[in-house]
């Protein structure tokens, strides 16, 4: 197990390109733009999630627009004009702050969280926004917003954001004309208008995490119901298709941010059903990098299009088994 890991290893500076000559950006997962993170910089194609909220978490107070701006723009400098998909404030859930009285919720996952509790304490929204714009011109930002569930929240995510730039312009403080808009993918009801999405933003990623516990009905920190949340599901694996299709259809990047990103079953039907951006934990970069490198992007087809016809998650699980091993 330990050589294996060794054998591992060595992947992480390999350029994740497929035996038939795809390119396959693999992109990072990250918390704090730490020091240990942005040394990740050389091995990796970007920023895929850059989770926001942990520097609320691990605070006393609400971060202010200074202490947020130095952040944003250590992540921006230390990725050197790559992307860093900076997700906004995503709180609510199973995520709280001590300094802060959120509302007691009966089911707080179906509640006030991330871009909702946005919306209604639009001063801590605004602060945020206005931070990430003032570190735009560190580097490529790209901006994501969680939990958007219908198109009425994609349409006053860009009404606060106007409000921000004319703000900033108001004020004579610079940023960037360039940075993208895009949205976590990971309720399904945007799914299913996925069309209007793909042309009213620049990018998406898919929160696979969360997408399994809404597609399901299954709370993703409940014990009791966990052999009901199946990430590889047949269900799971249609509903990707559709977002991903989607966003391919109009020619607009998506990637995917979720555990199954870094996944060794999932991470090869995505790829086969046309991902071409994925993102993960530090610890996944090497076994995915050395996933691709070993394997031809047909192959990876060729497994989604049998995958997508199944009945069970326990098929899928065993066809991507029995399709890598015969491949390798
Ligand atoms: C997800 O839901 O898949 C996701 C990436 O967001 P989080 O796990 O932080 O909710
Ligand atoms: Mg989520």
């Amino acid at each position: 197990h330990l050589e294996q890991q060794n054998i591992l290893k060595t992947y992480l500076d390999k350029t994740p390109i497929t035996k038939d000559g795809i390119k396959v950006d693999v992109t990072l997962n990250i918390g704090s733009a730490s020091k240990e993170e942005i040394a990740l910089e050389p091995y990796v194609d970007g920023i895929g999630l850059f989770r926001s909220e942990f520097l609320y978490m691990e605070n006393t107070h609400l971060p202010t627009e200074d202490e947020q701006y130095e952040v944003y723009k250590r992540a921006l400098e230390g990725f050197k004009g790559k992307p860093v998909i900076l997700r906004t404030l995503d709180i609510g859930g199973d995520k709280t702050l001590s300094y802060m009285a959120l509302p007691k919720e009966e089911n707080p996952f179906l509640g006030l969280r991330a871009v909702r509790l946005c919306f209604a304490h639009l001063d801590i929204f605004k602060t945020q926004l206005k931070a990430a714009y003032r570190a735009s011109v560190h580097g490529n930002l790209w901006l994501m917003f969680p939990m958007v569930g219908s198109m009425d929240d994609i349409h006053k995510i860009k009404s606060v954001i106007e409000e921000v730039k004319s703000d900033l312009d108001s004020q004579q403080i610079p940023y960037s004309k360039d940075v993208k808009i895009g949205v976590m993918i990971e309720i399904p009801s945007i799914i299913l208008v996925i069309d209007h999405v793909a042309k009213a933003v620049d990018f998406a990623s898919i929160g696979t995490n969360d997408l399994c516990q809404y597609l399901s009905a299954v709370d993703r920190m409940n014990p009791l119901v966990s052999s009901y949340y199946q990430s590889y599901s047949p269900s799971m694996i249609r509903i990707l298709k559709m977002a991903i299709d989607g966003f391919n259809a109009a020619g607009k990047p998506i990637s995917v941010c979720g555990e199954l990103g870094g996944d060794l079953i999932a991470a090869p039907i995505l790829m086969g059903l046309g991902m071409k951006k994925l993102s993960m934990s530090k610890s996944s970069l090497a076994p995915i990098k050395h996933l691709i490198v070993h394997h031809t992007m047909d192959t990876f087809k060729s497994l989604a299009q049998k995958a997508v016809t199944l009945e069970t998650e326990k098929e899928v699980i065993e066809l991507v088994q029995k399709t890598l091993q015969e491949a390798s």
